[in-house]
């Protein structure tokens, strides 16, 4: 029985309410009230319900796609602006227990080198991506309670928060590791950590079990009320994801809908991000095996509907998209972008000569950050390498409340520009920095607050002058 608010994960994931809603979206796909209904309520950034979702996803009718996507964008540019917030992975250990199909790291990958980075050299891949000019990191990890527990995590990211190097430092590391205790997440939230990401592959409880044979992870029950304890934990912002592809990924589309809808029901607050990753080719994986993948037209509906649905919630896009199709869902709704990404263990400071077989998934934008932020300047979005809000404790409710009031743009347009001009000072290539002060000389004047503005031009003249890490 559907119940949103249970601790249940197969109450507040309910498959027979994914499957009604699924069906009401069949039904209603074509119904031009309620479509419009739909679209009227997004437009007023009111989010949409999971069944006006189902309804949008299913929807084949060219003119009404069209419509969704421009809305898509009306909404992108009225939250986010042009500005596209910029990270990279840190994996830190390919060791896992799990046995996950879709997945290079599985535990019976005899071909895969396994490897678990000391503390020196999370220093050097730090250094390497600090001298790249990253500020947020995610660190990914397997899942192995022996190679990996969670004392070498926390100490990873103390060694990582310590690091500076010249101008550089990582100001944000977000966590992407197994499911765990509340206990585990109460060390998380000491150590500092941004947000805890952890993707439920898919909702679908038979294919989930498939996909996850063996290992901890094969409990959906506990891996699906992760996030649950994590904020118990006392975790304000989580990043929910779903492997799009493992099953039919309508499906696992509603079923985000029902996780967000637990979340802020439960806890006042949704996730912080949603991540829709695709898979990937990879090691000792099989693509091929996988018959619901998402063609490129359904995926971008998928984001566009998903940016009417959850206006404040940040969408992330990874390297495992190609340039091109990146460039498409950026202007649809996706906030945030991983740039020069490496899914090695070691990828950073190794040269391509030292790497081994130890990635996770076969990376399909190949360019460099420097490449990623000329194209983005060129494009009219500007590079951010923000991570304000998290050290000005913005969290949680308290982001929630200044996102939905339309406050967090004043500052987030000034962080974005004070932040994309250390980068310019201290890592650009010469064609990147003339194409981003052309910039940041355009999107100043769009900063809405005359007195942040101002500010802002300060701080300008400052980074230029040799002083760093200024913010709102
Ligand atoms: Fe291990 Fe995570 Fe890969 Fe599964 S997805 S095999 S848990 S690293
Ligand atoms: Fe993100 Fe906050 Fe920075 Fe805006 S000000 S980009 S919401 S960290």
């Amino acid at each position: 029985m559907y119940n949103s608010k249970s601790q249940n994960a197969e109450e507040f994931i309910d498959h027979e309410e994914i499957l009604s809603s699924l069906d009401f979206g069949k039904k209603n796909k074509n119904n031009t009230e309620l479509i419009n209904e739909a679209l009227e309520q997004a437009a007023q950034y009111k989010g949409l319900s999971h069944k006006q979702v189902a309804m949008l996803i299913e929807c084949n009718d060219a003119d009404t796609i069209d419509k969704i996507y421009r809305l898509a964008e009306q909404v992108k540019l009225k939250i986010y602006g042009k500005r596209i917030v910029l990270f990279a992975p840190l994996y830190l250990s390919n060791y896992c227990v799990n046995g996950c199909k879709y997945c290079a790291y599985h535990a019976s990958n005899c071909d895969m080198k396994r490897k678990k980075l000391s503390q020196e050299e999370i220093i050097q891949e730090v250094t390497a991506l600090q001298d790249m000019g990253h500020k947020r990191l995610a660190l990914e990890t397997g899942e192995d309670p022996v190679n990996s527990p969670i004392e070498y995590v926390l100490e990873s990211i103390k060694t990582i928060y310590g690091i500076k190097h010249k101008n550089g430092a990582i100001r944000r590391v977000n966590v992407n590791i197994a499911a765990t205790t509340v206990e585990n997440y109460q060390k998380l939230r000491d150590a500092g950590i941004g947000t805890y990401v952890l993707f439920q592959e898919t909702y679908h409880k038979p294919t989930y079990e498939l996909m996850h044979p063996k290992g901890p992870k094969h409990n959906y029950a506990y891996h699906t009320e992760a996030m649950d304890r994590a904020m118990t934990g006392g975790i304000d912002d989580v990043g929910i994801g779903a492997l799009l592809g493992l099953y039919d990924y309508k499906y696992d589309t509603i079923a985000m809908m029902l996780h967000i809808k637990h979340l802020e029901d439960t806890f006042g607050v949704g996730p912080h991000t949603i991540s829709v990753p695709r898979i990937r080719p990879a090691d000792d994986v099989d693509v091929n095996i996988y018959p619901n993948s998402v063609p490129d037209d359904e995926f971008k509906k998928i984001v566009a509907v998903l940016r009417l649905a959850v206006p404040y919630t940040g969408i992330i896009i990874s390297t495992r998209e190609s340039a091109e199709l990146r460039a498409e869902v950026i202007k649809l709704g996706v906030s945030q972008i991983s740039g020069g990404s490496s899914t090695d263990v070691g990828g950073y400071a190794e040269t391509e000569h030292q790497r081994e077989n130890t990635a996770q998934f076969e990376v399909n934008d190949h360019r460099t950050l420097d490449e990623i932020v000329n194209w983005l300047s060129q494009n009219g979005y500007v590079p951010s390498f923000c991570t304000a809000c998290y050290r000005e404790g913005r969290t949680g409710e308290r982001f929630m409340a200044l996102a939905k009031t339309g406050q967090i743009g004043n500052v987030c347009q000034a962080n974005a520009l004070i932040t994309l001009k250390e980068y310019l000072e201290d890592y650009a290539q010469p064609q990147t920095k003339q194409n981003g002060e052309k910039l940041i000389y355009e999107q100043v004047e769009v900063i809405p607050n005359p007195k942040v503005k101002v500010l802002t031009k300060d701080y300008l003249e400052k980074i230029y002058d040799g002083q760093r890490d200024f913010r709102f």
